[in-house]
């Protein structure tokens, strides 16, 4: 097994930096859509040491940021009716939503506990079957099986008390909708890692075949990265668009069929609204009729208000790839990792928190 020091290797990073750099001719946009690239991208300075043909975008892949502020403010309704507890990861608790966060309304008294796998959360309901525990399900293809996994669990303990508000998305909708809108245009796609190896590689085929636009499964490490820019440009410059996988040691071109069955068996494909991209067909996961005890809006009257984004926040137009953390006039001022404006600097897979953290790069 290699070491993962072996995917920093300075050398080898400068062997592929000079290929990329005597292959790319053609002006090119590249986006990564997932946030945990964004993060690794900007943590090694990669945008930095790429020729001046490659201009990266970030992508609206981080889960926490896409959240729209009226899920927030479900959840927020929920954390507030007695004899809730709510449990939610971690990076959840510190996002606005429109009226206040999770955070603010803990410090008023709601139950709200972090956890860091849904089997805590499954535990938590075991342990007090005198409340209602409701786990915040968020994120992409990758943790979704995960959520569906407990949901059958509770099924099978007999459990009535353990509820799941599905928020989950799914990214290759998404991406669809973002190249229709035609407001950024790309040459190229690093496709998400994790969410592959869940998938595998087939939902990102219609982009390269109707879209005529290179696409690349990465891996995280500044290696992976290099490796799949270095495959991006070699079709980019051969005039191909085909769908390959850099990381090989973590996505099956089938994916995982285990996990794949899982969230069939108890998701189905639903509308979803994303924030910056509004409602997507299909791009979102509700529980089946057949789960629909365990599904927290089902069981819960939940009543919310008219979302509201916070003021001056460009989180939004950062999503789609139109704009940049800089452009924020509330950046590295108001709004800085300790005192977050809005869901890109509070996570830390958010785009104007690796900015601030490990700086801006190249732009075009
Ligand atoms: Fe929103 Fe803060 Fe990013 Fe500006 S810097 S877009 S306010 S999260």
């Amino acid at each position: 097994m290699k070491l993962v020091t072996e995917f920093r290797n300075s050398e080898l990073a400068g062997g592929l930096i000079a290929q990329i750099q005597r292959q790319s001719k053609t002006p090119a946009r590249l986006m990564e859509f997932c946030g945990g690239h964004t993060v690794t991208i900007f943590r090694y300075g990669i945008r930095q040491v790429l020729p001046g043909t490659i201009n990266m975008v970030s992508g609206p892949g981080c889960p926490i940021c896409v959240t729209a502020n009226a899920d927030i403010d479900k959840a927020l309704a929920l954390a507030q009716i007695p004899d809730v507890i709510i449990t939610t990861f971690g990076d959840m608790i510190r996002v606005p939503g429109s009226y206040s966060s999770l955070q603010e309304v803990k410090a008023s008294g709601a139950d709200i506990r972090m956890v860091y796998s849904t089997m805590d959360a499954l535990k938590i309901a075991e342990g007090n079957t005198d409340k209602s525990v409701i786990f915040l399900g968020i994120g992409f293809e990758t943790t979704a099986p995960t959520v569906a996994a407990s949901i059958l669990q509770a099924a099978e303990k007999g459990l009535n008390n353990y509820f799941v508000l599905s928020m989950h998305k799914v990214c290759p909708p998404v991406i669809r909708s973002l190249l229709d809108s035609g407001e950024v245009k790309l040459n190229g796609l690093i496709c998400p890692g994790h969410v592959s190896a869940i998938t595998g590689a087939q939902p990102w085929e219609f982009i390269a075949e109707e879209y005529h636009i290179p696409c690349v499964i990465s891996g995280f490490e500044p290696l992976d990265i290099l490796q799949t820019v270095l495959m991006l440009v070699n079709q980019i410059e051969k005039g191909e668009a085909k769908v390959e996988i850099s990381y090989r040691r973590g996505v099956h071109a089938k994916g995982n069929f285990q996990a794949l069955k899982l969230m069939e068996q108890v998701f189905e494909p639903a509308a979803a609204t994303w924030r910056g991209m509004g409602n997507v067909p299909g791009s979102g996961l509700k529980i089946r009729q057949e789960y629909q005890r365990f599904d927290a809006e089902i069981a819960f009257a939940i009543k919310t208000g008219t979302p509201v984004e916070p003021k001056g926040c460009l989180c939004c137009e950062i999503l789609r790839g139109v704009k940049t953390p800089i452009d924020c006039k509330l950046f590295g001022k108001v709004c800085q990792p300790q005192s977050p404006v809005g869901p890109c600097m509070v996570s830390a897979e958010g785009a104007c928190s690796a900015y601030y953290l490990y700086g801006g790069g190249s732009e075009g």
